[in-house]
């Protein structure tokens, strides 16, 4: 008689069952976005602590996310309607291997209560040790060996693994060298960074049989989620774990592998059959997340990939509306129009949780957070910081505020070692201390002790040019347009070379943002309007946790889905992005289309996607080309419009994707075109006390508290810190010139002197 099916199994369709009642062997569920694939996996976590086919804690299933983890967690326990306490190995990668690296950590010599360091410590050490070793620091920056060192690990290699080829890639052969003394290092502070935490565990597990044998033994049933995302050491990983027994479930689609960028390898699901003879292969092809014109249209879009597993997909939602492509005028408009499309949705009924905006670069947020903010619509970033709190931009905005304001103190601590300009903590800290004596802002400090011995003289000259430098922008800030200005410094205070010298992918999408910071400067008249309109937008952070749009990467959205999503930028040289047309190659345009597959696949009843005919680059306007992705929508399931609010006409037209409605507007509109000012002059290698007077030329001037002290004379005997025992000789202002008994002759600051005695 048929037992009555438990209510997880009975809403599945036949072969998500399958692959949920499949317990025992390999199974790999291979399937296109939406199909159920994480429904599926969730049902089968589900039965087997339900049927008891094992503890929670003998279950290792891995997810993308810690988001996942915590979804799939609360899916289980209402299935099993109890709390799932004890699944200790459920979580992403890193997780679980955290876990199980604290009770072996003395097997790779580390302590159990390492510390796990974040990519800020990471690149401090590497700084350190790219130093130690006498290298130039602006030719091989940390960045690069960081990325590199990622590389290696993502592959499962260890120092020893890593040829003079691999090597070559760093600062001429010495990559392996440093990756081991980095690694040393780690050890040396009992800490690990991500990468270390699989790294270690596979040295582990290879070195020690007991120790895999111990894991093996525990996880009857192992599962994986957007297994075409992982790389060549999860992969060596899962295998390790799944010998003998094989009791491994998997489930991905191929045609969503992003993150080849970070080493995964879409190769692992494509001999998943080959490594685990008699896999059972189960292919889902309904779609319950997306409506008819959304599958189709995407399913176009990824048809124009080579080497694909092809897949099918149908759906019982019906065609619904056909994905909608718009085209603006500008990037302001699309901020605008997706603002009234959201007002609009919500005025019938749906909340903003409904709604989502994804991108293809982070810089792309920046528009849509201020539209949102000037009509108060709340909004969340994932996976990333808002616009204006990103480093590099809290970097060019602080320059700005220390040139505009010299009393900022703030700023001026943020940026005077930034880029790297050799100044240590030690040349700091004498500048803080001595403002602190006079009560005078950090940089009035700065010029003051120029012409002093107190620093070192190769300390003393970079503070010299930073101190110089600050001037020449303060006096050049009047005659300039803001935007402009911001790039004139970033390009002079060596901010932007560094991040060019650097060739991790971050970087390029720093450079980006600097690039979009300009962009949003350009609308202010002057630096002060803009400066304050920046301490409004970063006010506005302390919000209520109420209903708010969801702004996101598109690799941040992999996985999720929400009823209405805008897909911003489609654009040649945006999606797809500059990069991949730079490699020219057909494996990153590739790349590029199953992000625009993911991207789409997000929707669930409306996706809209849009292109801006022009977008501004440091105050240059340059006209858009539609992005390929759009042309290669089939026409049938996709609606286009064109929306152009130029001056006071606005329009709207029915037009083919295929034609640029605005080609010709584009280039009538008068590009706003810039000259950069006669050559200045580059910094003088010596400094003198005019630079103060420079600084306090212009503007809000400071009081510098010029005044020396009035217990000090000449003929005196003092004490001074560095330079020992000596006898004033002159006195001027604060300044004082001391013939020190072993030192010298030497210029020092009055508050560093104590009377003897
Ligand atoms: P992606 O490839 O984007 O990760 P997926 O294949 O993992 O997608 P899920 O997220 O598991 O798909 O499911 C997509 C949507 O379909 C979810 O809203 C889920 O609740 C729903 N769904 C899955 N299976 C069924 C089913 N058998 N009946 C009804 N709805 C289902
Ligand atoms: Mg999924």
């Amino acid at each position: 008689p048929p037992t009555q099916e438990p209510a997880y199994i009975a809403g599945l369709n036949p072969p998500q069952r399958e692959a949920v009642l499949t317990t025992e062997g390999p199974v790999l569920l291979l399937a296109g976005a939406g199909t159920g694939k994480t429904a599926a996996l969730t049902a089968r976590l589900a039965h087997l602590i339900a049927q008891r086919l094992a503890w929670p804690s003998q279950i290792l299933a891995v997810t993308f996310t810690n988001k996942a983890a915590r979804e799939m967690k609360e899916r289980v326990s209402q299935i099993t309607g109890g709390a799932v306490e004890g699944m200790p190995y459920l979580g992403t990668f890193h997780s679980v291997c955290a876990r199980m690296l604290r009770s072996h950590a003395e097997l790779v010599g580390l302590q159990s209560n390492f510390t796990i360091i974040d990519t800020d410590d990471q690149l401090r050490l590497l700084k350190q040790l790219i130093e130690a070793n006498r290298l130039d620091i602006k030719r091989w920056p940390a960045r690069q060996l960081a990325g590199l060192i990622d590389k290696w690990k993502n592959r499962g290699w260890t120092p020893k693994h890593i040829d003079a080829a691999e090597s070559e890639a760093f600062a001429n052969g010495k990559g392996a060298e440093l990756y081991a003394q980095y690694q040393e290092r780690l050890k040396q502070v009992n800490a690990a960074d991500f990468g270390d935490l699989l790294l270690h565990m596979l040295t582990i597990f290879k070195g020690h049989e007991d120790v895999v044998e111990q894991y093996r033994d525990r996880f009857r049933y192992i599962l994986v989620d957007e297994y075409q995302d992982t790389n060549a050491a999860q992969y060596d990983w899962l295998r390790l774990l799944a010998t003998p027994r094989n009791n491994i479930c998997v489930v991905g689609d191929d045609d969503q592998s992003i993150y080849s960028w970070r080493g995964a390898e879409v190769a692992n699901i494509l001999r998943f059959e080959k490594d685990f003879p008699g896999a059972k292969i189960i292919r889902l092809e309904q779609n319950y997340r997306s409506t008819g014109h959304i599958l189709s249209a995407a399913g176009g879009v990824i048809a124009h990939n080579s080497g694909r597993l092809g897949k099918e997909l149908w759906t019982e939602a019906g065609d619904g509306e056909k994905v909608r492509v718009i085209a603006v005028w500008d990037g302001p408009e699309e901020a605008r129009r997706v603002g009234e499309e959201i007002e609009n949705l919500v005025s019938k009924g749906a909340s903003l949780d409904d709604c989502a905006i994804l991108v293809r670069a982070q810089h792309q947020t920046r528009e849509f957070e201020e539209r949102f903010i000037a009509i108060g619509m709340d909004y969340q970033i994932i996976g990333g910081f808002r616009f204006y709190e990103r480093a590099e931009i809290r970097d060019a905005i602080a320059y700005l505020r220390l040139v505009h304001q010299p009393q900022d103190d703030l700023a001026f601590d943020r940026i005077v070692n930034t880029p790297k300009r050799g100044l240590g903590d030690k040349a700091v800290a004498t500048v803080h201390q001595f403002a602190r004596a006079q009560s005078s802002p950090l940089l009035m400090a700065a010029a003051q002790i120029l012409d002093t011995d107190e620093l070192r003289p190769a300390a003393r000259n970079s503070l010299g040019r930073f101190v110089a430098d600050i001037a020449r922008w303060r006096s050049m800030a009047g005659s300039m347009p803001a935007a402009e200005l911001m790039k004139t410094i970033m390009d002079e205070s060596g901010y932007t070379a560094a991040l060019q010298a650097d060739k991790s992918p971050e970087a390029a999408g720093r450079l980006e943002n600097l690039a979009e910071l300009a962009r949003a400067m350009e609308e202010y008249e002057t630096l002060d309007a803009f400066l304050e309109h920046v301490s409004l937008v970063m006010d506005t952070d302390a919000r209520d946790r109420g209903e708010k749009v969801t702004i996101m990467t598109i690799h941040a959205a992999k996985g999720l889905e929400f009823p209405n999503v805008f897909l911003a930028g489609w654009e040649e040289g945006i999606f797809p992005s500059q990069r991949a047309l730079d490699e020219g190659g057909v494996a990153s345009l590739e790349e590029e289309r199953r992000l625009a597959y993911v991207a789409i696949t997000r929707a669930r009843k409306l996706a809209t996607i849009l292109h801006a005919a022009n977008r501004r680059i440091y105050g240059q306007w340059t006209s858009s080309i539609p992005s390929r992705f759009v042309d290669e929508l089939p026409e049938e399931h996709i609606e286009s419009e064109a929306t152009m609010s130029g001056g006071a006409s606005l329009w709207k037209a029915q037009f083919s994707p295929h034609d640029d409605p605005f080609a010709h507007v584009a280039r009538t509109k008068p590009a706003r075109t810039q000259t950069r000012g006669p050559g200045w002059q580059r910094a003088q290698s010596r400094y003198d006390s005019s630079e103060q007077r420079i600084v306090e030329s212009r503007g809000s001037a400071v009081s510098l508290g010029n005044k020396g002290r009035s217990d000090l004379e000449v003929g005196q005997r003092v004490f001074h810190g560095k330079f020992g025992y000596g006898t004033i000789e002159a006195i001027e202002g604060n300044k004082l010139e001391i013939e020190f008994e072993k030192a010298g002759r030497k210029r020092v600051l009055d508050s560093f002197v104590n009377l003897e005695g």
